[in-house]
This record gives structure tokens, C-alpha cells and sequence, in this order.
């Protein structure tokens, strides 16, 4: 299942793996390398599961329809709603970020002490 897009209605093949993925984004996450640009996609319809191809150049308003049961899957994708997770986990990172901050500069502090103290008895 797609996490990106909740109500993906085809699968798309992507044209540099040839494997079926429901968004780009899917893609993205399992492969090591950028989804490849073409102007003629190849979906799936996860309705019917039919396989068709479709001119992206010439990407018309029917076209937005599957041709073997007219299901629309070109359609506005729901995205999870990602607007409380997020402020959630920024208020959680926020403090601990300043921490890691402050023991880094504590470190770096003791080593500086270090150099110099080892300059001092050089000198
Ligand atoms: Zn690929
Ligand atoms: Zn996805
Ligand atoms: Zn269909």
C-alpha cells in the first residue's frame, strides 16, 4: 500500500526498472536511482487491473478515465495528514537538538583545553 497517497486508483511501471510502484514517491523510497521522465506512461488500473498506456503529451480530459471500467485514476491525491505529526516531533526535536549542540561544544571545548595544555608544557 501506498503511504504517500492514500487513494492512488493505478499503479504506475516505472520506465527504468519496469517495476509497478503506486506514485513516485513510492519509487523513490525503494530504488537508488531518480524515476526516469517519460512521455508515455504505463499504468494499472488497481480497479480492473488493467494495463494501459497513456500518451502524456497529448494527456487529455478522457484520459483521466481507465479505459476498461471508466474508473478516474488521475485524480487529486489525499496525502496523510501530516500537520500534528509534525509540529509534535519538532517540539520534541527542538530541546534535544540545543542539548546536542551544547555537548558538541563542551567536547570540542575540553579538547582545545587539551592542545593547549600540551603547547604549555611544550613551550
Ligand atoms: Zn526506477
Ligand atoms: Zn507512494
Ligand atoms: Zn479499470
Amino acid at each position: 500500500m501506498c503511504k504517500h497517497v492514500l487513494n492512488v486508483q493505478a499503479s504506475i511501471r516505472a520506465p527504468c526498472c519496469k517495476l509497478w510502484f503506486d506514485c513516485a514517491e513510492c519509487h523513490a523510497d525503494s530504488s537508488d536511482h531518480p524515476l526516469r521522465k517519460t512521455t508515455e506512461m504505463v499504468f494499472g488500473c488497481k480497479k480492473c487491473k488493467k494495463v494501459f498506456r497513456k500518451d502524456m503529451e497529448n494527456f487529455e480530459e478522457e484520459d483521466e478515465y481507465c479505459p476498461g471500467c471508466d474508473n478516474k485514476f488521475i485524480v487529486e491525491a489525499k496525502t496523510p495528514q501530516m500537520g500534528l505529526g509534525v509540529e509534535g516531533h519538532d517540539a520534541r526535536m527542538g530541546p534535544r537538538f540545543e542539548k546536542d549542540l551544547r555537548t558538541k561544544e563542551d567536547t570540542e571545548k575540553t579538547l582545545f583545553d587539551y592542545d593547549a595544555d600540551i603547547s604549555d608544557r611544550l613551550g
